[in-house]
């Protein structure tokens, strides 16, 4: 059977002039009043769209300059590579379970563009937030799924992959460009 793994482009649009900043950046909690409305649908559509342009798996608030609690992921099933892929948007997002079964992988954010990381990453946790209409919603996820939460989450509390990396390289060009490889 085919195994995939993501080279992970994750997208990151912040310069590496700005990562001070966004390290020190934290993010607002959102409640319903304040944030649920009009404006915040657009961001998110925005976030969205920008994501699928790179294109990429994933996509936190404080990347494009916006200090909210806000993710948008959408990735596909690593046994089912045919599914299309799913999108989650996800206010708050709180890892209430994480296993202690880990496993590394490759990671890049356009952060710390033309580099890669393995990093360690526990492999299912359980996430819970809130959808974008505000509605608590909780989300199980498992392999490069959760590695993808992870990493998103991480920019909300202002990590970057290079923190948790044990091993950080310069890519090649098209190891970068890579999406799928095929053991
Ligand atoms: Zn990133």
């Amino acid at each position: 059977m085919k195994k995939y793994f993501l080279f992970t482009l994750f997208l990151c649009f912040m310069q590496i002039t700005a990562m001070a900043q966004l390290q020190n950046t934290q993010p607002t909690l959102m409640t319903p009043r304040e944030h649920f409305g009009k404006e915040l649908q657009i961001l998110i559509d925005d976030m969205i769209e920008t994501m699928r342009a790179e294109p990429g798996v994933g996509l936190a608030a404080p990347q494009v300059a916006v200090p909210l609690r806000l993710i948008v992921v959408e990735y596909g099933d690593d046994e089912n590579p045919e599914t299309p892929p799913k999108l989650y948007v996800m206010a708050n997002p709180q890892i209430i379970r994480a296993s202690a079964e880990t496993e590394r992988g490759i990671e890049g954010c356009l952060s710390i563009p033309g580099f890669l990381g393995e990093v360690e990453r526990s492999l299912e946790i359980v996430v819970r937030g809130q959808n974008r209409q505000g509605k608590p919603m909780k989300v199980k996820a498992k392999g490069w799924l959760a590695r993808i939460f992870q990493h998103e989450i991480d920019h909300l509390n202002g990590v970057l992959f290079i923190d948790r990396a044990e091993k950080v390289w310069r890519a090649e060009e098209e190891e970068h460009a890579q999406v799928t490889a095929v053991d």
